[in-house]
């Protein structure tokens, strides 16, 4: 049976692939220190006989020691913080997870002869002055200020891939994801769609930072998850860096007002002050992950944002909070 390490395992993207994963018959490890992720989103896995839970922090070296981990066959390193709110509510934490608990789980895939797929992002590009970003772009990216933690230390953790795919020859695979959204993530979230579906359902003001004019590109979180599963699959995504994301790119203003279209809500759009360093323009390119991966997004933004509405709609019902 294959064995399947899966780094951040309690978080959004961790826990949606392994549930896909275990009806696949294979053994899925998941690992999640619960700082962002919750033991929730793991709740009809935890009694699974081909799924254990490890609680632990893969930046200790102590995650080394764990026998679970022993003939890994691939390795999801999905651990991290991914919102602003929380990856700047633990800088350092962030930095350790992206670089030391990186290089951890290379570590175990030079050991065991595991594939291993790391999780960067979009904000490699930072604030970009190139639209839309391919993977050759090498971003704009800032490391005096409130992002870098993320920002830079995900850009390392690409650094410790490359030297282990050259070096050792370990079949590494390196996924930019751009804004993923879909029904299940926390309402605390702090991103776009959580805090503007949240607000918009409970008639409070829709807080658009700036003008609103800067741009994200969404991508609902089954194409993340199938993109990110065919670049394990597929050896042509080894040592490749490779953009997953949906090239259709919105105002955060097009986005408020879509949120409340859809919601029918009476909530009025509010202008607060632009986070520091908030970038103004993004969209991936995603010419490599269709050539190299077959891969483009099925989901359109409304589809999806409907979607959402309707499980926080659910949620919030069960709190009593509509
Ligand atoms: N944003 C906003 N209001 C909010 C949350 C986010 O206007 O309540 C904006 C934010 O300033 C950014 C965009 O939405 O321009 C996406 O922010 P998010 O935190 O979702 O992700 P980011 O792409 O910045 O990491």
């Amino acid at each position: 049976m294959k064995k399947i390490v899966i780094t951040g395992a309690a978080g959004f993207i961790g826990s949606r692939l392994a549930r896909q994963l275990i009806p696949e018959q294979c053994l899925v490890i998941g690992i999640d220190n619960l700082q962002s992720g919750l033991m929730a989103n793991m709740k009809d896995l935890l009694d699974h006989p081909r799924f254990k839970f490890i609680c632990a922090d893969v930046s200790s070296n102590s995650i080394m020691l764990r026998e679970e981990l022993d003939r890994a066959d691939e390795i999801y390193h999905l651990a991290s913080p991914a919102s602003p709110k929380f990856y700047q509510s633990m800088p350092f934490d962030t930095i350790a997870v992206n670089t030391l608990g990186t290089k951890n789980m290379l570590e175990l895939a030079r050991t065991t002869g595991a594939k291993l797929l790391y999780s960067s992002t979009s904000e490699a590009y930072g604030d970009p002055l190139v639209h839309p970003q391919d993977e050759q772009y090498s971003g704009n990216v800032n490391t005096w200020g409130p992002r870098a933690c993320y920002d830079e230390s995900k850009r390392l953790g690409e650094v410790f891939c490359y030297e282990y795919f050259t070096r050792f020859g370990v079949a590494v695979k390196v996924a930019r994801i751009f804004n993923t959204y879909s029904a299940g993530l926390r309402s605390d979230d702090g991103r776009i769609l959580s805090n503007f579906i949240s607000q918009a359902l409970t008639g409070l003001e829709i807080t658009v930072y700036g003008n609103g004019m800067q741009t994200r590109s969404f991508c609902y979180l089954d194409d993340t998850v199938a993109g990110l599963k065919l670049m394990m699959e597929k050896d042509a995504a080894n040592g490749e860096i490779i953009n997953i994301g949906n090239p259709k790119e919105y105002t955060v203003l097009e986005v408020a007002r879509l949120v409340k279209q859809l919601t029918g809500s009476a909530s009025p759009i509010v202008f607060l002050p632009l986070p520091k360093d908030d970038p103004k323009r993004r969209r991936p390119s995603i010419d490599k992950a269709k050539r190299l991966l077959g891969w483009q997004p099925q989901i359109e933004l409304e589809e999806g944002i409907e979607r959402m509405i309707k499980d926080y709609r659910q949620r919030l019902a069960e709190k009593g909070k509509l």
